[in-house]
């Protein structure tokens, strides 16, 4: 029987140490701002948001939101982001997602200024990871490398499963996983059209999978001992599940993620810390 990484607990950790450094920079006057960009309405997005203004405030920094009309132009959300650059008191911004069909996510994303990057998904942060220099991190393949580290899981050499190659998720994770000195293998819907995806996992020492389709990584995927991170969030009948059987799965892994509960928690306290890594790279005394 697997052991289940709880990731309220491991959030909770970064929570705590972020929010002790806050503290101090809050007593010498410091003031720290997330700045959150939403255009039109959605339940995932709002969701999200008051997670992230939940987790903010409990940390000391403060969340402003502001709302654009489901039907502005590209242009005019850029607009707003230039607007938030330019403001001295926004420390960092995060742009949420989904964005109205017809705007594209990635030339949104590098207008931010690359200093105030919270998801840490601008073009130069997302470049610096491949030169290991980055230090504000995608926020939710920052959180699976943090919590296999909190499980004391050396990589170096380890087989790498990643299935889903999303800019967001699996490409930088693939990069991350290689400066750690991981054997790195990146699966997308090519390989599961050649029906190769099941050979792949069982060949895996550790599976990543982050694809948004529940319950596809069966227990006969996945080889005794294998450690599991599920990173998938889908809606069903039976409620919230990732993309993982978690069932099957339990009875195979030596460790594995849940849904709810696992990787979410831990992503929205590595946006924390970038947002606390931003204001510090910000105010760096010469
Ligand atoms: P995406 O839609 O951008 O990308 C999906 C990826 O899966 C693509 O690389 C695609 O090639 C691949 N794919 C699609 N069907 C496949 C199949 N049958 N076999 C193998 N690969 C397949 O997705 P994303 O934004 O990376 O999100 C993936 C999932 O992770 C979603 O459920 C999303 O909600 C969730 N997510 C969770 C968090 C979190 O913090 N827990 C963060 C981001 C995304």
């Amino acid at each position: 029987m697997a052991e289940i990484i709880n990731g309220k607990a491991i959030a909770s950790k970064i929570n705590e140490k972020v929010k002790s450094e806050i503290d101090k920079i809050s007593a010498s006057g410091g003031m720290i701002k997330l700045a959150s960009l939403m255009v039109g309405k959605s339940k995932s997005s709002e969701i999200y948001v008051k997670m992230q203004r939940k987790t903010a405030e409990l940390v000391g920094i403060e969340f402003v939101t502001s709302v654009l009309d489901e039907g502005v132009t590209q242009d005019e959300i850029i607009e707003a982001i230039e607007k938030l650059n330019a403001e001295e008191t926004v420390t960092a911004i995060i742009v949420q997602n989904p964005l109205p069909e017809g705007i594209r996510h990635d030339k949104i994303i590098s207008k931010i200024s690359p200093g105030k990057d919270a998801e840490g998904l601008h073009p130069y942060n997302l470049g610096k990871i491949l030169r290991r220099e980055a230090d504000i991190l995608p926020c939710t393949p920052g959180a699976i490398m943090k919590m296999l580290r909190l499980q004391n899981i050396d990589l170096y050499g380890k087989e790498v499963v990643i299935i889903g190659d999303s800019p967001i998720v699996g490409k930088p994770l693939s990069l991350m996983m290689m400066n750690e000195m991981a054997t790195t293998t990146v699966c997308n819907i090519a390989t599961s059209e050649r029906g190769d995806l099941s050979r792949h996992a069982r060949g895996a020492e550790i599976i990543v999978v982050a694809v948004g389709k529940a319950e596809m990584v069966r227990g006969d995927w996945v080889s005794p001992g294998t450690i599991v991170i599920d990173v998938g969030i889908n809606k069903t009948d039976k409620g919230i599940v990732g993309d993982v059987c978690f069932e099957e799965v339990l009875e195979k892994a030596a460790a594995l993620t849940p849904v709810p509960g696992g990787v979410g928690p831990v992503t929205v306290s590595i946006l924390m810390r970038n947002v606390l890594r931003a204001y510090k790279d910000q105010n760096v005394t010469a």
